[in-house]
């Protein structure tokens, strides 16, 4: 009994810094989920994250840097074909021997339809590129990519994350299990703090510029009312100004949602003259530090902002 205690222990001892050693290179698509990845894998190792900071995905392109992170991972995460088109190819033509989860295929996870046409503009610019490639591709089955923004599509990418790594780093499976488990209590907490920051506003009308959230729109039961297509940094012309304000007038938005990206002057010429007011959200956290915390934050600032701009 005694030895095969003392036996047990030596090899624990030997154990841990072997898996220090051994934690797996993990290459995340993007900031927010990177965030849960980092969650998962806390006191085992970071990941490794393409679009960075101040960057958005549907403008990215890939680095040399970023494809030799790619061709030595051990995992590579990403939402899947449609959203960060970035990677389409660099996915299909990687050639080592990396494990890679398109976390859009994660089973527990509600999906949604884009949308498209009446108020919901159709994304024309660059900026919303995605929609269009995948359109092409898939016709009515394209999906909106943007997942994380429903706290329990964030529990259902949580739980993959960790039966992926889990497998692959078996040694180190017992803290991915105790960190996905802390993690998932941390969302249902956000969550219900959510609930109860948004309930006010619910009801109160508003549109975005980018229509990347409709994922929080439904989980919170919120009344977006429409999107616009503009570009961040191009004044449109007087014919479609007038449109824009027309739509704003039409819908009785409340409220104008704009992204860091926007030029305030043109922001500004767009809804003067409505009864809008201006506010700013950030969906996929291009200003915010990249870390475990980034996904509370992202979640936290959606609502905050929304009910700043929206109270009565
Ligand atoms: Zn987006």
């Amino acid at each position: 009994m005694k030895s095969s205690l003392t036996w047990t222990c030596v090899w624990l001892g030997a154990l841990v810094p072997m898996s220090a050693m051994a934690a797996p290179k993990v290459v995340v698509s993007i900031k927010p989920i990177a965030s849960l990845v980092d969650g998962v894998m806390a006191g085992v190792g970071v990941p490794t994250v393409i679009v960075g900071a101040g960057q958005s995905l549907h403008t990215f392109s890939m680095k040399p840097s970023d494809a030799k992170a790619l061709n030595t991972a051990d995992v590579v995460f990403w939402v899947g074909e449609g959203l960060e088109t970035f990677l389409d190819k660099p996915i299909r033509a990687l050639s080592s021997t990396a494990t890679v989860v398109a976390l859009m295929d994660a089973p527990g996870l509600t999906l949604l339809k884009g949308r498209e046409g009446g108020v919901w503009e159709e994304q024309a610019d660059e900026h919303a590129d995605h929609d269009h490639d995948h359109s092409q591709d898939h016709d009515d089955h394209e999906v909106d990519g943007h997942l994380w923004l429903d706290p329990k599509n964030a529990k259902a990418v949580v739980n993959k994350v960790h039966l992926t790594l889990s497998q692959i780093d078996t040694v180190n499976a017992a803290i991915y299990a105790a960190n996905a488990k802390s993690l998932s209590q941390r969302i249902d907490v956000l969550d219900l703090e959510l609930k109860q920051n948004l309930a006010p506003i619910a009801q109160r009308p508003f549109i975005v510029f980018h229509d990347g959230y409709q994922y929080f729109e439904a989980h919170y039961g919120l009344n977006a009312v429409g999107s616009m297509t503009v570009s961040p940094d191009r004044m449109p012309g007087a014919k479609r100004v007038g449109e824009i304000k027309d739509k704003i007038r039409t819908l009785q938005a409340a409220c104008v949602f704009a992204e860091p990206q926007f030029e305030p002057k043109l922001i500004q010429t767009l809804i003067g003259g409505t009864s809008a007011k201006i506010g700013t959200l950030d969906p996929e956290a291009s200003t915010l530090p990249a870390g475990p915390n980034l996904y509370f934050d992202l979640m936290r600032g959606l609502a905050n902002n929304l009910r700043n701009c929206l109270a009565l």
